[in-house]
Order: C-alpha cells, then sequence, then structure tokens
C-alpha cells in the first residue's frame, strides 16, 4: 500500500526518512497529425507507424550462437558473416586480423545501421565441443546428443562447414543424410513445422526444410579480386570458390535466411516458445518460485 502525501508540519522532521513525493506523469497531448474527425476512424493504422516509431528508437537485438567440433571452421564463418555484406560499413574490423584457435566462449558483436534501423548483432563463437572428454566409446555422435538437448531450448540451423571440400554428388547426398539422421533421432530445427502459421510460411518454410536445410557452406576471411571486384573467397588451384557466390555455396541462402527474411520469426520463437517452455519449467520445478538466478544454480552444481 501506498503512504498518503507527507503532511507539511512533519516533512522537515523526517526529510531524511521519506522521500519526496513523486510528481505526476505528464499526460501526454492528444495526437494531432491525426484527423480525428472521420467518422467512425478509431486510429488501428497508426499502431505500424507506432510500432516503427519505438523500433527506430532502441533497434533490434540479434545473437547467434556456433557449436561443432574444434577445426570445422565455425571461427572462419563467424568472420565471415562480419566481413561479409552484413557489415561491410562497419570500421571496427581490422582486415588483417588472424583468427586464433577459439579456447573460451567468445562473443563479438556489431551494431549495423541501416536506413536508420540499428541491428546489434552479436556472434558467440564456441571452443570445439568435445574437445576436453574422451568420447571415443560414445554410441552416438557427439553433435547428434548435442542437437537433441539444444533443440529443446533454442533454435538449431544445421550448417555443413568447408563445402568446398566436397564434390557436388557428395554435398547433395551429404545433406540428405543429415536431413534423415535428424529425422530419425527426432531433432527439431528451425523453421519447426509445428510454427508455420499460414500456407504461404509453410510453402516458403517446406522449401527451405526439404532443400536449403542444412545449409552447405564455405567461410574464409580474406578477399580477392574477382571481374574487378573485391570478394571473399579461397584460392584453389582451380580458381577462386567465392563465398557469397551462390553457384558456389550456399552461404549467401544462410545469410539471408537469417538476416533478411526468418530474424524476427527465429526472435519470437525464441522468446515466445523456446523461453516461456524454460521459464514454465524452471517456475515448476521450483515449487511455484521464481527461477532462481543462473549464478546460483552454477553455485549449487559446482558444490554438488
Ligand atoms: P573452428 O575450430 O571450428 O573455429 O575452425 P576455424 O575457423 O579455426 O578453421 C579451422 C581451419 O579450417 C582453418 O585453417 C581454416 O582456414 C579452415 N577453414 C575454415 N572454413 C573453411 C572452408 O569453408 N573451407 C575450407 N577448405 N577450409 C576452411
Ligand atoms: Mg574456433
Amino acid at each position: 500500500m501506498f503512504k498518503g502525501p507527507v503532511e507539511s508540519k512533519n516533512e522537515a522532521a523526517m526529510s531524511e526518512l521519506v522521500p519526496e513525493p513523486r510528481q505526476k506523469p505528464v499526460v501526454p497531448m492528444k495526437p494531432t497529425g491525426i484527423n480525428t474527425n472521420l467518422l467512425g476512424y478509431i486510429g488501428i493504422d497508426t499502431i505500424i507507424e507506432q510500432m516503427r516509431k519505438k523500433t527506430m528508437k532502441t533497434g533490434f537485438d540479434f545473437n547467434i550462437m556456433v557449436v561443432g567440433q574444434s577445426g570445422l571452421g565455425k571461427s572462419t564463418l563467424v568472420n565471415t558473416l562480419f566481413k561479409s555484406q552484413v557489415s561491410r560499413k562497419s570500421s571496427s574490423w581490422n582486415r588483417e586480423e588472424k583468427i586464433p584457435k577459439t579456447v573460451e566462449i567468445k562473443a563479438i558483436g556489431h551494431v549495423i545501421e541501416e536506413g536508420g534501423v540499428k541491428m546489434k548483432l552479436t556472434v558467440i563463437d564456441t571452443p570445439g565441443f568435445g574437445d576436453q572428454i574422451n568420447n571415443e566409446n560414445c554410441l552416438r555422435p557427439l553433435d547428434l546428443e548435442f542437437m537433441k538437448h539444444l533443440s529443446k531450448v533454442v533454435n538449431i540451423i544445421p550448417v555443413i562447414a568447408k563445402a568446398d571440400t566436397m564434390t557436388l554428388e557428395e554435398k547433395t547426398e551429404f545433406k540428405q543424410r543429415v536431413r534423415k539422421e535428424l529425422e530419425v533421432n527426432g531433432i527439431e530445427f528451425y523453421p519447426q513445422k509445428e510454427f508455420d502459421e499460414d500456407l504461404e510460411d509453410k510453402t516458403e518454410n517446406d522449401k527451405i526444410r526439404q532443400e536449403s536445410m542444412p545449409f552447405a557452406v564455405v567461410g574464409s576471411d580474406k578477399e580477392y579480386q574477382v571481374n574487378g571486384k573485391r570478394v571473399l573467397g579461397r584460392k584453389t588451384p582451380w580458381g577462386i570458390i567465392e563465398v557469397e557466390n551462390l553457384t558456389h555455396c550456399e552461404f549467401a541462402l544462410l545469410r539471408d535466411f537469417v538476416i533478411r527474411t526468418h530474424l524476427q520469426d527465429l526472435k519470437e520463437v525464441t522468446h515466445n516458445i523456446h523461453y516461456e517452455t524454460y521459464r514454465a519449467k524452471r517456475l515448476n520445478d521450483n515449487g511455484g518460485l521464481p527461477p532462481m538466478t543462473v549464478e546460483t544454480e552454477e553455485n549449487h552444481e559446482s558444490n554438488l
């Protein structure tokens, strides 16, 4: 319960104890730019403009994490993403920087601005999982086991790295095999079938699920001159494999999928499905109390 305003005679004596009464919030003025005289006009159509204004001010946050065995090309892929057209304009990137071996979880962030919209893109690079343990006797490949657990918590986008090391037939065959393995093992990947909202979604996402996934990509942090243009690529005795050329690999497809077509949906599924499921589970586990903080849980586990 809130106390009423402090009486003036007590004010001096209590000034150290009682905070000053809060000022009344300023009541916003009626919007003036809208013609409110239109018969039957409610103004629902202004919602889009209101959302746009708010988004322009606050910007977007987007987080991606790359996981997989050591030496797979994860760090290179992260760098490729930042050096590709996503952040060509970013000046903070040192083009000569070498990619060190990843020994800890590392977040690389860039604020990218385009057309007045700000996006804080954070890519989390991880050391190769399984590097520290002896998994020779595992029944099941570690990445399948890993994905099975992760698919309940985050959106998984499977990627085949170093696609330039495969022939076209091998690539097609490998893509099919990965799709089959994911299905047989009940691993759900993004975009999940059950979250397609309508027929249009379904048609678009079916194409991605059946043709694009897993994206076979090539990463590189080196630029070469091709037809008068500087492009990211890998130089081979047979020519330059261009990272962003769709006839060479699917990197541009992956980037466009993640950023240009599905970014908002990825965020919504993470927030509305994954986070809510996690929250409900933690509340249940905790007998209805708010979830413990991560630190508490870690301390708790390390004490066991
Ligand atoms: P990480 O351990 O998964 O982070 O792997 P790195 O990004 O450090 O890459 C390991 C090695 O693979 C490096 O020598 C890279 O140059 C090389 N590499 C990375 N991406 C590709 C690729 O798409 N094709 C080829 N052929 N080699 C790659
Ligand atoms: Mg690495």
